[in-house]
């Protein structure tokens, strides 16, 4: 299991196992998140990083193994349930409420009363100020960016210690993607630690302490994000040492 965390572990996955229909996507996957901490999930198209997710959060069934989050088992427990543990996600594409105002988007997110709900708003609020800006107007009329922001920013009306995030980048031009990775580093710094799911592996890298590569459902590399060298990258992703002609 990986030791490599500096803060105290919030979530722990151990020997992991999750397939469909017999098919195995994870095998055996051991990796910690620590309290407040950034990790990014690299991996190629595949690997396994969205199944990691979604069995972390229920939403596919684990076979064998472990996981604790914040000190609880979350062996059998529903996927509601584990959100109210403090279990934040963003799938894959964002999904806002087109028709909705940026301001119902984050409202309707809220396990809070109207006070809470209205200090997580402006928690948002102040981590995206882009979103202030914009909170009367209907979520189609956002940019892919602003639509992630929000995706990121409904997620966090729910107060999550930990935030998944599936490829936020998806989609998106390079400078949107960097913007939205400035906020993933923005909402790490401001407490919830985040586990971020992404094939662009620079620009998670760039807002992660930490990265953890899968290939075909098992982790190759787990160590400091500074560390994570794009030759260390290949070799994770190969599966052998890059040879140079
Ligand atoms: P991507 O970046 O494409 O989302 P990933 O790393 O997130 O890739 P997963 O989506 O977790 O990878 O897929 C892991 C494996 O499980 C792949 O072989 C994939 O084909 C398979 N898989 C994923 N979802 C399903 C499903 N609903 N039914 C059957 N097989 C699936």
């Amino acid at each position: 299991m990986s030791e490599s965390h500096t803060t105290a572990p919030l979530l722990t996955v151990e020997g992991l196992t999750a397939g469909y229909g017999g098919v195995a996507a994870l095998d055996g996957v051991s990796l910690c998140v620590g309290v407040g901490e950034a990790v990014a999930l690299l991996g190629a198209n595949g690997a396994g990083k969205s199944t990691l997710l979604r069995a972390v959060l229920g939403l596919v069934p684990a076979g064998s193994g472990r996981l604790r989050f914040a000190g609880v088992d979350l062996g059998g427990l529903a996927p509601e349930r584990r959100a109210r543990l403090g279990l934040g996600y963003v799938p894959e594409g964002r999904r806002v409420f087109p028709g909705m105002s940026v301001r119902d988007n984050l409202e309707v997110a809220s396990f809070a009363g109207r006070a809470g709900r209205a200090a997580e708003l402006e928690r948002v609020f102040a981590l995206f100020p882009q979103l202030r800006i914009k909170a009367g107007e209907a979520a189609w009329r956002l940019s892919g960016g602003q639509q992630q922001m929000l995706a990121i920013g409904r997620a966090l009306m729910g107060k999550p210690r930990l935030l998944l995030l599936d490829e936020p980048s998806l989609g998106l031009s390079p400078r949107l993607a960097a913007e939205v990775f400035a906020t993933v580093a923005a909402v790490a710094a401001a407490g919830t630690a985040v586990l971020v799911a992404e094939q662009s592996a620079g620009r998670a890298l760039a807002a992660a302490s930490r990265a953890v590569v899968l290939r075909l459902g098992r982790i190759v590399h787990d160590g400091p994000a500074a560390e994570t060298t794009p030759d260390a990258l290949r070799h994770a992703f190969l599966g052998h040492p890059v040879r140079r002609p």
